[in-house]
């Protein structure tokens, strides 16, 4: 089964492709120059990936993205690459640089401190998260003064400042959740604590995210859900990924992938189709902002913008 849609959404979308005419407009629609996109980066660990780090941010950095974000180790581990990476965003580039923020054993006034020297050199926008919980620590309790749960970061983050906050969704629900229901009143919380916007996990099947899209809306959630789209660079990788994150590695991704591990041509290819179709049939459900996961190349990811009618030159209105 290809990445179309079998699921028949509720009042957020546009409703199904019932015919070749509306399939048509609905392509003609995905050139339209009113997407806005974001793209992710993670902080380079030695002097070969920061060249290729900025390589892809400097091709990147003339689709004019909303913001280009950079994650943080889930304990810390990163805190002076990214801020790095970060200062060097905005000391170099015309860029809206968003930092991740985690806070899985951080105190408090760890994270007030790092968010305030984040304000004072002109940041505002941060992406926060929980963080992974440790895998030695099984019985993981944060500091006294931490925080268990992203909603108590973002809570704290807006008492530091006026941040413009993204937080993570999970339309395949987060592997530690109750169940559906209570990680969407998770992420509801999340956005009444002031977070703006929710960027969600990867997924391959677009009907995954159209039904997280309707629950959502029946919930009660009216902030912009962004998709994450991840451009498949190594399939093997990819399955580590999700198999760490409990997103689904459907059977028709596995088949169009098979016997690529050695072809990178073919391989990126593929890859470009299956991403450039996956967003197409988002766009035709009237989404019109995405988040890539560029693991720091942008070939793919600039291919896929280019689809999307995202060009230099043409920023969003
Ligand atoms: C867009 C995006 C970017 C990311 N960037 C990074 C990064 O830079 N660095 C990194 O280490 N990780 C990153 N992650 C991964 C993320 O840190 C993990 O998925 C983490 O396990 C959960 O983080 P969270 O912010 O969603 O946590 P939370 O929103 O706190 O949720 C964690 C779990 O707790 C449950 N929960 C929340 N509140 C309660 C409550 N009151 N009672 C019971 N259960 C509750 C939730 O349902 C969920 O299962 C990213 C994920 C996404 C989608």
């Amino acid at each position: 089964m290809a990445p179309g849609r079998r699921y028949a959404h509720g009042a957020a979308g546009r409703g199904c492709l019932n015919s070749l005419t509306d399939f048509c407009f609905d392509t003609m629609m995905t050139t339209a120059n009113d997407v806005q996109v974001s793209f992710e980066f993670f902080p380079p660990a030695n002097e070969k990936m920061q060249a290729t780090l900025w390589r892809s941010v400097k091709h990147l950095e003339s689709l004019a993205p909303r913001f280009v974000s950079v994650t943080y180790g889930a304990d810390g581990s990163t805190r002076e690459r990214t801020h790095d990476a970060v200062e060097r965003i905005v000391r170099e580039t015309p860029l809206t640089a968003a930092p991740h923020l985690t806070c899985i054993g951080a105190g408090r006034g760890e994270i007030e401190a790092i968010a305030q020297e984040y304000w004072n050199m002109g940041i505002r926008d941060i992406v926060a998260l929980r963080g992974d919980l440790p895998k030695d620590q099984p019985d993981y309790r944060p500091p006294a003064d931490g925080f268990h749960y992203a909603s108590e970061l973002v809570a704290c983050l807006k008492g530091v400042a006026d941040f413009d906050i993204s937080v993570a969704a999970y339309p395949e629900v987060h592997p530690e959740a109750r169940n559906a229901d209570a990680d969407l009143d998770n992420l509801k919380r999340k956005l009444d604590a002031g977070a703006s916007r929710a960027i969600t996990q990867f997924f391959f099947d677009a009907d995954l995210f159209l039904e997280f899209r309707d629950r959502a809306a029946r919930a009660g959630i009216d902030s912009t859900l962004v998709p994450g789209i991840l451009p498949i660079t190594r399939f093997p990788q990819l399955e580590k990924f999700a198999g760490a994150c409990g997103a689904s590695v459907p059977d028709w991704l596995r088949e169009r992938f098979a016997g690529l591990d050695d072809d990178v041509e073919t391989r990126q290819m593929i890859a470009a189709s299956v991403a450039i179709e996956q967003v197409q049939a988002l766009r035709a459900e009237g989404v019109d902002e995405f988040h890539f996961y560029t693991l720091n190349r942008s070939e793919l990811t600039f291919a896929i913008c280019h689809a999307l009618g995202v060009r230099p030159g043409k920023a969003a209105a």
